[in-house]
């Protein structure tokens, strides 16, 4: 019989009572591990409930005293690494060392939220008035739900609810019914941390569960993480019930290379960035913008450099680049290529025939070169191991790229010239720059978001702006007058 993924509510698991439930696969051999319950409108308010009950005790903990829940959590996200990444693995297909990799930089966020004493200070005007002082301070906002993606099972939601606790909320996580069980497992180890029960409750599922979510009149903050659709229905549904939204969604995330790149490195690190994970991943890169003369010399050496990427289960030492997450996924990326074909774009090398494991989601790595801004492969998000290279003339030609594209995550370039570098950083229209780094994810203590439609809401996830999004501001102007003053009908000023 097949392993059954259940909630996690008020503390305890749940199985499911919806009579729905989903298949979860292990990508690497083709067949379902699990099936997942898919939480009905009833389930999730019961999850939106026990947040609720737990809710006035934990607004009322002090911050040092949340704090050290998190340095417990941390220390346990440790000692289960290796269990971690191995769920991770198992649902995802990722290598090993990617899933830990995903799981230390989610690690990152729990110990930037360890801090939370320090980030909540607030700021205090002494005598903004005569005998009158003023302070401002950020409160909790009450229960909030998260909403993740397949391709980050542990840190997307590590960059939510670690940060949301922290400052005092309850949280629901709605994890993707395609990797539902590392986000389980965390939500576990949090109670085993400390954390009272109630304060962070998991309910799968699909549609359903995150319509009701985002409906929910007690549900006051909706962070989401996924594909542009999506994302758009969530803020437009979230918003619409007053709730406050930051949906974080696709991605084209070019990389520029400037002739005087060095030709090696730039080729090294668009082999990571476009396949590790079989990029699928938001930041991965999945066009590069050639300049000049070095769109050849580029292209030559990725297709060297691709014979020997090895493709196969993300457990096995020595592979590169595992499976895509599902048969459906596999095949429209697969489409994808087709279409590439049709367009006129020149297929350097054809994932489609590559040797690789005969069961499980396997496709090979890809590489299109005169590929064109009208192109479907171009402009759409493929989401798998297709990298593209765009060739223009001109510096002003790739930024221009970057700029018109209707997403905005990351961009990067490859450059020695410092000038250069500093153009780019300044006037590409995308929320994350690399120069010399094709993947820049910020660090925990800097936020993370895009811009365009990769991102709908003015708040990134994590950092500074994530502590603003999970509190509310206010500000107490208060005086301690010696005896009864006299009525004043006018705005206060200062006088
Ligand atoms: P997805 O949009 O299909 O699913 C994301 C979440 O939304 C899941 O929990 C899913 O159950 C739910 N969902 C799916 N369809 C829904 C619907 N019609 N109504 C309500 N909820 C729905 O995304 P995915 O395939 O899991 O993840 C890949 C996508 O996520 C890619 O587009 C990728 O670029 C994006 N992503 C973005 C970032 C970022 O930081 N911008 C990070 C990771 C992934």
């Amino acid at each position: 019989m097949a392993l059954q993924v259940d909630h996690f509510i008020d503390g305890a698991l749940a199985s499911g009572s919806s009579g729905r439930d989903g298949p979860v696969h292990d990508p690497s051999i083709g067949s379902i591990s699990a099936r997942v319950a898919f939480a009905s409108e009833s389930e999730v308010d019961t999850a939106v409930r026990a947040a609720q009950r737990a809710l006035p005790g934990w607004m009322e903990t002090p911050p040092l005293q949340r704090a050290r829940v998190l340095f417990r959590y941390k220390a346990l996200l440790e000692t289960h690494a290796d269990e971690l990444s191995r769920l991770i693995t198992s649902e995802h297909g990722k290598v090993l060392s990617d899933a830990r990799g995903e799981l230390a930089r989610g690690s990152e966020v729990v110990e930037f939220a360890c801090g939370i004493a320090h980030l909540l200070k607030g700021e205090f005007s002494d005598s903004a008035g005569h005998g009158i002082d003023s302070w401002s301070l950020r409160q909790p906002v009450g229960v909030c739900a998260g909403i993740t993606p397949f391709n980050f099972p542990a840190m997307v939601p590590l960059w939510m609810f670690p940060i949301s606790i922290a400052c005092g909320n309850a949280f629901v996580l709605k994890p993707s019914e395609k990797a539902p069980s590392a986000p389980l497992r965390l939500a576990e180890l949090l109670l085993e941390a400390g954390a009272p029960p109630g304060i962070l409750n998991v309910v799968q599922g699909d549609r359903v569960a995150v319509d009701a979510l985002l409906t929910h009149r007690e549900v006051a903050a909706v962070s989401f993480v996924g594909s542009t659709p999506v994302a758009e229905h969530v803020y437009r549904t979230a918003s619409a019930h007053g709730k406050r939204v930051q949906a974080l969604g696709g991605a084209k995330n070019h990389l520029v290379v400037m002739p005087d790149a060095d030709t090696q490195q730039a080729a090294h690190a668009l082999m990571g960035a476009a396949y590790g994970s079989a990029g699928e991943r938001c930041m991965a890169i999945s066009a590069a913008i050639a300049v000049g003369d070095a769109a050849d010399r580029l292209v030559a050496e990725l297709q060297t450099q691709l014979a020997a990427l090895v493709v196969g289960p993300g457990t096995d030492p020595g592979v590169h680049m595992g499976p895509l997450v599902t048969r459906e996924h596999c095949e429209r990326v697969r489409n994808y290529i087709d279409i590439g074909v049709q367009e006129g774009a020149r297929l350097i090398v054809d994932g489609r025939k590559l040797q690789v494991p005969a069961r499980g989601f396997f496709l090979g790595a890809s590489l299109f070169d005169h590929v064109t801004a009208g192109m479907r492969i171009y402009k759409e998000e493929i989401f798998g191991p297709v990298l593209i290279v765009v060739r223009v003339a001109t510096f002003e030609q790739a930024l221009e790229l970057v700029s018109a594209h209707e997403y905005g995550n990351g961009a990067a370039i490859f450059t020695r010239d410092g000038a250069t570098a500093r153009r780019f950083s300044h006037f590409a229209q995308a929320g994350m720059i690399g120069v010399n780094i094709p993947i820049p994810v910020p660090m925990a203590y800097h936020s993370f978001g895009g811009w365009k439609r990769s991102l709908f809401g003015p708040l990134h996830v994590h950092g500074p702006d994530g502590v603003r999004f999970y509190t509310r501001l206010k500000t107490v102007t208060a005086r301690w007058p010696d005896g009864a003053a006299a009525a004043d009908f006018n705005l206060p000023t200062l006088r």
